[in-house]
């Protein structure tokens, strides 16, 4: 079959033909009807040999929807035919966490090598994948599958940054999302579609902000030097009891603890590295900082569901496989206004 393939560290992905894989006990192959091309694999794409936490090659994709094709021996609980969202921090299925549906913080995930598929695993940028345990299978139950498979991620992600806010994103409150692209023009949706939060967007380009304000963003700022002056003004000098960073860079990092309010949280979700230091005087008093990873499995079902109740319409723009390397050069370029998504049997 063929996938889209990390090979060789620093190099592009490339369209390779690879094995037809095959279920092993318990795990099911699922014929990959979508997968989304994420601004992580980019930065993973960026580090050097020893930063590298798995082997090369590495097939990508980390959002995968499609159809259960065969199932191992022992695995249950879907059928040939099923229509299913692919959860992907997977975890041992058994530890405290896990138990909690919480695989994405598997205490025994790192100890027993699972890595999650485009991350360590065979990804979703092939026509088959394999998918460890059907426990990590979600039914679309009718959603499309271009719009439901950045959900995986692109939606769960959000979604579970959006959540551990909720009791501070009340009528009157703002909520700030920095970086409008896969994740953030989600997140201003969620934010929406769960809150009574006003919602103030940052980007870099007018043409980012006007695709922010087109999902439902209150306000827009530019996001430079003056970005945190200007959601202060926007407050009433209070700040915004929410700051989601998808961006995760020093600047954007630095800005998000300069705009947040008293008692605010400041949620770190992009992977650029920044730090806030946090110490008496460092930040608004009670200031919460975190960096969470992805999202839980139950949650993942309450996205799709929220999905299916048309809270969320992502914008998407499709490709075939042999077209996967251009859209991860287009995302690098900044040129993908909302998700880019591979059609890899389309
Ligand atoms: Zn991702
Ligand atoms: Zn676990």
């Amino acid at each position: 079959m063929k996938a889209l393939q990390y090979r060789t560290v620093g190099a592009p992905p490339e369209v390779v033909t690879v094995p037809d894989p095959e279920p092993g006990p318990g795990q099911v192959l699922l014929k990959v009807t979508a997968a989304g091309v994420c601004h992580s694999d980019i930065a993973v794409m960026s580090w050097s040999a020893d930063q590298l936490p798995f082997p090369l090659p590495l097939t990508l994709g980390h959002e995968g929807v499609g159809t259960v094709a065969a199932l191992g021996a022992g695995a249950e609980g879907v059928a040939v035919g099923d229509a299913v969202a692919v959860y992907g921090p997977w975890g041992c299925g058994s530890c405290a966490k896990c138990a909690e549906g919480k695989e994405n913080y598997c205490l025994r995930a790192a100890e027993l090598g699972i890595r999650p598929p485009g991350l360590g695993a065979p990804g979703a940028i092939a026509e088959y994948m394999i998918v460890d345990s059907p426990r990590h299978l979600v039914p679309l139950a009718g959603l499309d599958p271009v719009q439901a498979v950045p959900l995986t991620d692109a939606g769960l992600t959000p979604y579970h940054a959006v959540k551990r806010s909720l009791p501070k994103l009340v009528p009157g409150s703002t909520a700030v999302v920095i970086g409008t692209g896969g994740l953030g023009h989600v997140a201003i949706q969620l934010l929406r579609a769960m809150t009574a939060a006003r919602v103030v967007a940052l980007d870099v380009t007018e043409d980012k902000l006007a695709l922010a304000r087109a999902v439902g963003a209150h306000e827009t700022v530019l996001s430079d030097a003056g970005a945190a002056p200007a959601v202060r003004e926007l407050t009433g000098g209070r700040g915004a009891e929410v700051v989601l960073d998808f961006v995760g860079a020093q600047p954007t990092v630095t800005a998000a603890g300069a705009m947040v309010a008293v008692e605010g949280d400041v949620t770190v979700v992009g992977l650029g590295g920044g730090t806030l230091p946090v110490g008496f005087g460092a930040l608004p008093y009670e200031v919460s900082v975190a960096s969470p990873y992805w999202g839980t499995r139950a949650e993942l079902i309450e996205v799709l569901d929220l999905a299916r109740a048309g809270a969320v319409d992502v914008h998407t723009e499709t490709y075939g496989l042999d077209d996967a390397p251009q859209a991860y050069e287009r995302l690098h370029e900044g040129r993908v206004n909302g998700r880019a998504v591979i059609l890899p049997n389309g």
